[in-house]
């Protein structure tokens, strides 16, 4: 099971650690065959490389694009030698056995996630004749030997010299499963650049995840975890995110901070969210963070316990005095003064983030659900609709400050839970009726959360993420004190909804579009 290692081909983009590591295979008596760049590398550093041109009797050419690309290479990796009419063939066609090859590909990834690269660069950055031998040499695994990753060199190297320049087959065959992923991760994000490009949503769909970090458990402590993001994606819900404090994030906290962290989004002014469960369970803007978190806290002071907070202005330490009264599992912003985190250091347990991101999510990127054995994947359901688009329906008109409280509410809402309902005041959630089966039942809770947090419902705003089916919903609100609704209508029931509107004298306005969220 074991290969003696007597020639390697060499052919790197990303050259790092290469010298070091063909010297290593120099010094074994490993005859090294090369690429133009890769060559004119190992000659810099000294070494005595073989070029591919010469090996095949045949030139690089077009620019690159047909370098390894010849029988002979083929040949060379994927005889199998244990095999008469194989050794037969190579005899007969002067093969000479390349039994490693050490290979990393065009950087597509980099090049496709670049601003402003160009079809024509990112086409040129797809690797051809690299993915042919890298799959070439991982399937003869019985015989050759394929690197792929530069993390790999010192441990393959190691193995050589302890072992009289052979690796074991083990060791042929986990490389060879590297290589495999390896490939299989890049062809996915060259197909994936087709995808975005063409906007659509492809017969199959190839998207490779790899592994960011093991989580200690999933939803449940039963449950094993880990976070994966998509290879090659230029943001991830942790791409930029540092932390500074506490324990390791767990499965409900990551899943918690992508809503708070979409939801803040939505706001240019200060603002907070707390989110619990995956649904907020108080939002507010104000004058500064530590406002609008008083605010936002206020909401739901009960549901408010271990929740994740999120904010879009520095932590100062006025802020962090009032975070220090409560509990919270995670706080996360885009930065924190010293005397901030001195303060929270207070709390040894508290997750401490800082969200160094500053890029929106991808317009391009798709939203998904797990199903049983499949995946059901739509547009994002981004952006929010104009206040031009919108539609006052009721004899009274609301008041500029009503379309300000209308427009957050709404806001708010699109990120609850179906069926969603929110109430706001003073550009605040005093009221949020979360993940019911019926509307009318989200409206009851949102108005009981308001009144058992002792938030005043006069003259607040209710959004409803779709159309009310029957007046009721909207007479309890008004009853409790509401004087504007805002929500997408649609409804047979429109004209009932409408006339009970305007029965109580309050404003309503449809958006004519809907944000459930599942
Ligand atoms: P070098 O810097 O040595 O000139 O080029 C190394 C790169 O060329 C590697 O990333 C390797 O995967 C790639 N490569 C090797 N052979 C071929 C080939 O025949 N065609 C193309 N398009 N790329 C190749």
């Amino acid at each position: 099971g074991e290969v003696r290692v007597r020639r390697a081909l060499l052919s790197v983009s990303d050259k790092t650690g290469i010298v070091e590591f063909a010297r290593g295979l120099a010094s074994l008596g490993v005859e090294l065959l090369s690429t133009g760049g890769t060559a004119t590398a190992l000659r810099e550093g000294g070494l005595d490389v073989r070029a591919v041109e010469d090996f095949t009797g045949f030139p690089e050419i077009m620019g690159g694009r047909v370098k390894t690309l010849h029988p002979k290479i083929y040949a060379g990796l994927l005889a199998l030698r244990d095999n008469d009419e194989h050794m037969a063939a190579a005899a007969e066609h002067e093969v000479e056995f390349v039994d490693l090859v050490c290979v990393n590909l065009y950087p597509f990834e980099q090049t496709a996630a670049r601003r402003g690269a160009t079809d024509h660069e990112v086409i040129e950055n797809i690797d051809i004749g690299g993915p042919t031998m890298i799959r070439a040499a991982a399937k003869n695994f019985a015989f050759t030997a394929v690197v792929v990753n530069p993390a790999s060199y010192d441990a393959v190297l190691q193995e050589l010299k302890d072992a009289g320049a052979r690796l074991s087959l083990g060791t042929r065959e986990s490389l060879a499963a590297e290589a495999f992923s390896y490939t299989a991760r890049y062809d996915s994000a060259i197909s994936r650049w087709f995808v975005e490009k063409q906007d659509d949503f492809p017969p199959l769909l190839l998207n490779a995840y790899e592994k960011v970090t093991d989580l200690a458990y999933g939803e449940n402590p039963h449950q094993r975890a880990a976070y994966y993001a998509q290879a090659g994606a230029r943001m991830h819900v942790l791409s930029m995110v540092r932390q500074l404090g506490g324990k390791e994030l767990s499965f409900n906290n990551v899943l918690d901070l992508n809503s708070a962290r979409l939801l803040v989004q939505e706001f240019e002014l200060p603002a907070c969210a707390i989110i619990k469960h995956n649904n907020p369970c108080g939002v507010a803007v104000g004058g500064s963070v530590t406002e609008a978190y008083s605010a936002a806290f206020a909401c739901d002071p009960m549901s408010a316990f271990g929740g994740v907070i999120c904010v879009n202005r520095t932590v100062d330490a006025t802020f962090a005095e009032a975070l220090l009264k409560q509990f919270c599992e995670v706080i996360i912003a885009p930065s924190f003064t010293d005397e901030a985190l001195a303060m929270l250091a207070a709390k040894p347990n508290m997750r401490i983030l800082e969200d160094g991101e500053r890029r929106g999510v991808n317009v391009a990127e798709r939203d998904i659900k797990r199903v049983m054995g499949g995946l059901l994947i739509q547009d994002r359901d981004m952006g929010l609709e104009d206040r031009t688009e919108m539609q006052v329906v009721t004899e009274r008109k609301p008041t500029e400050a009503e379309w300000g409280e209308m427009l957050f509410a709404w806001k708010v809402c699109k990120h609850v839970r179906s069926n969603a309902i929110v109430l706001s005041n003073d550009l605040a959630s005093v009221g949020v009726g979360a993940g019911q089966m019926s509307r009318v039942d989200s409206v009851r809770l949102a108005i009981e959360k308001a009144r058992a947090a002792g938030s005043s419902l006069l003259g607040a705003a209710m959004a409803s993420d779709a159309f009310f089916p029957f007046s009721d919903g909207p007479q309890l609100a008004v009853d409790a004190g509401i004087t504007t609704i805002i929500q997408p209508g649609g409804s047979k029931a429109d004209p009932v909804v409408v006339q009970a509107a305007n029965a109580a004298g309050i404003s309503m306005v449809l958006t004519h579009r809907r944000h459930f969220k599942h």
